[in-house]
């Protein structure tokens, strides 16, 4: 039986430092959106560009349902902080953030103090956040993953509380598969999300657990997505290279819509 929290999947398109043209990225919204509207029924979709092209592409957005993100902001509403960008400057024409991208986490060194203060703000100021969690290789290799991911869980939502349940996401990313090409077994990845949906009922309490999105995310493509959002307990996918080819994206699109329109 599916224990989805949502009737429909939420796909994530996280365009990373993609594309460098901002007309490129206006192109790619156009060639994405006849798949997303026409599975708007089954499929929830939100599009995360770089900041510039934000407003550029929240213009083309303008009266679909496709939803818009930023790939992460600063916990401050503002003040000296050069640089940075905070939730109440992206509420105007944003609904989602992500926060703790392992390529934040890894390459800049935020710390989970720090996703943690980010998630806050976002969910203070509104908008819905989605918090990457997941595994280096090394700590899969030592059989270390549930470790790891439950101790980045408990400490990325130390500040947020069951009122926040329904604008929450968990993304699991294990960090070997991002980019990689090596995309997590499927039983592992439902194992991982289940570990997941108990922290977090321990954390805020079983039903407003239930509310609380999961989604898998690590070299997920159109033929692999199938073995993801299938899976009891996840509730879509996070979405990074293969969200930045507009065929590939809806075909994921596509076969995700058939998954939930077969429940
Ligand atoms: C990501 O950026 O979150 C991601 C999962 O990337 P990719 O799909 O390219 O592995």
């Amino acid at each position: 039986m599916p224990q989805q929290a949502t009737e429909k999947a939420l796909l994530a398109a996280n365009w990373k430092m993609n594309p460098v043209d901002g007309g490129e990225a206006v192109d790619l919204v156009r060639g994405v959106m006849p798949a997303i509207t026409a599975a708007t029924e089954s499929v929830e979709v939100a599009l995360f560009p770089p900041f510039p092209w934000l407003l550029g592409v929240a213009e083309v957005l303008e009266g679909s349902s496709i939803e818009l993100g930023a790939q992460d902001c600063f916990w401050e509403i503002s003040g000296a902080y050069t640089g940075e960008v905070s939730p109440a400057m992206l509420k105007g024409w944003c609904q989602w953030v992500i926060v703790g991208h392992s390529e934040r986490r890894v390459i800049l060194g935020e710390t989970d103090d720090m996703v943690a203060r980010k998630a806050a703000a976002v969910l203070t100021n509104g908008l819905s956040v989605i918090v990457c969690v997941g595994e280096l290789e090394d700590h899969y290799d030592a059989g270390r993953s549930d470790e790891i991911v439950t101790a980045q869980v408990k400490a990325s939502l130390a500040n947020c509380s069951a009122d926040d349940s329904s604008r929450l996401v968990i993304a699991y990313e294990p960090v070997w598969a991002i980019g990689s090409g090596k995309n997590a077994d499927p039983e592992h990845a439902y194992k991982t999300m289940r570990l997941i949906r108990r922290v977090v009922s321990e954390l805020i309490g079983a039903g407003a657990a239930r509310k609380v999105r999961v989604l898998y995310g690590g070299s997920v493509n159109a033929a692999n997505v199938e073995s993801y959002v299938e899976l009891p307990l996840c509730d879509g996918c996070l979405v990074g290279g293969a969200s930045l080819k507009a065929e590939e994206f809806a075909k994921i699109v596509k076969v995700t819509s058939e998954v939930y329109g077969h429940r």
